[in-house]
């Protein structure tokens, strides 16, 4: 891909971040957006800066603050990121944005045409991966790096969190920070609980591993059994379309064929109706 379309594409996005983040604290925010479209023209890159660590100088305390080495904040953690109470549902912001996010995965029947869908209208989205699935296809989560999506941490097993004790949900979630880390190059800053099932502790752990618990505004139901058609999940995501939305599908965990094919229906519909299609950006305090 030529650096030039790599450039245009980050333009996009941290314009798009700038819509959904309006009310960020300008100066300590960063764009996540922005970072993560970055990666493959890093080294010529503006954001990353001249001072830039290496991402690897960074190990073994990549999860904790890192102290300040005279070219401005952290490169890619925040200060602190506070105990939530309940999860975030939507995007505030202006602007008629909408986020994707695609659970479960990866899963190498569904996930590349997903990820070539997104490809195909420059489009970024979010993917809430498990460890279980992601050990066995780091590529798919090194594609998504490259493409400027968005990887969260959606558990290690896919547990039922809230039957879990404290030192399980922590090794669940541990241990699959660790894993995107490692293959798609920087932790995740965002978690999701399986089922949509949080407490206290997740969201204290979550929090204590840097991330924010992000919910969903609009299911599109694919999950069910068996599961809608193709019609019935387009309609779904195009009836739920609003500003702010974030909408949940599934690109793993059964047969996700009807999600791949009703993507390719509603992405260019939802675009068309002017939804500018983008990925959100953690405020760092
Ligand atoms: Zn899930």
């Amino acid at each position: 891909m030529k650096e030039d379309q790599l450039l245009t594409r980050r333009r996009v996005l941290i314009a798009g971040a700038a819509v959904l983040g309006a009310a960020g604290a300008a100066g300590t925010a960063r764009l996540l957006t922005a970072e993560s479209a970055a990666k493959p023209v890093r080294s010529a890159s503006p954001v990353s800066g001249a001072g830039a660590q290496p991402h690897r100088a960074l190990k073994p305390s990549a999860h904790r603050l890192q102290p300040m080495t005279g070219y401005g904040p952290p490169r890619n953690r925040p200060a602190r990121t506070v105990v939530r109470h309940k999860p975030i549902l939507r995007m505030t912001g202006r602007g008629s944005s909408m986020v994707l996010t695609f659970d479960d995965g990866p899963d190498p029947r569904y996930t590349p045409d997903i990820l070539a869908t997104l490809r195909a209208y420059d489009v970024r989205a979010m993917f809430f991966v498990c460890g279980g699935m992601a050990v066995d296809n780091k590529d798919l989560l090194s594609e998504m790096a490259d493409d400027g999506h968005i990887v969260g941490n959606h558990t290690w097993t896919h547990p039922l969190l809230t039957q879990l004790s404290r030192s399980e949900i922590r090794y669940e979630m541990e241990r699959t920070c660790e894993l995107i880390d490692d293959a798609y190059g920087e932790p995740p800053l965002w978690f999701r609980a399986p089922y949509g099932a949080w407490n206290r502790a997740t969201f204290q752990i979550g929090a204590k591993l840097g991330m924010e618990p992000l919910a969903w505004t609009v299911d599109s139901l694919d999950w069910l059994t068996p599961p809608p058609g193709t019609a019935t999940i387009v309609e779904r995501v195009e009836d739920g379309a609003a500003p702010g939305v974030v909408i949940l599908s599934h690109d793993a965990g059964g047969d996700r064929s009807r999600t791949v094919a009703a993507l390719r229906d509603y992405l260019p519909h939802l675009l068309d109706s002017g939804y500018h299609i983008t990925v959100p950006r953690r405020q760092f305090f």
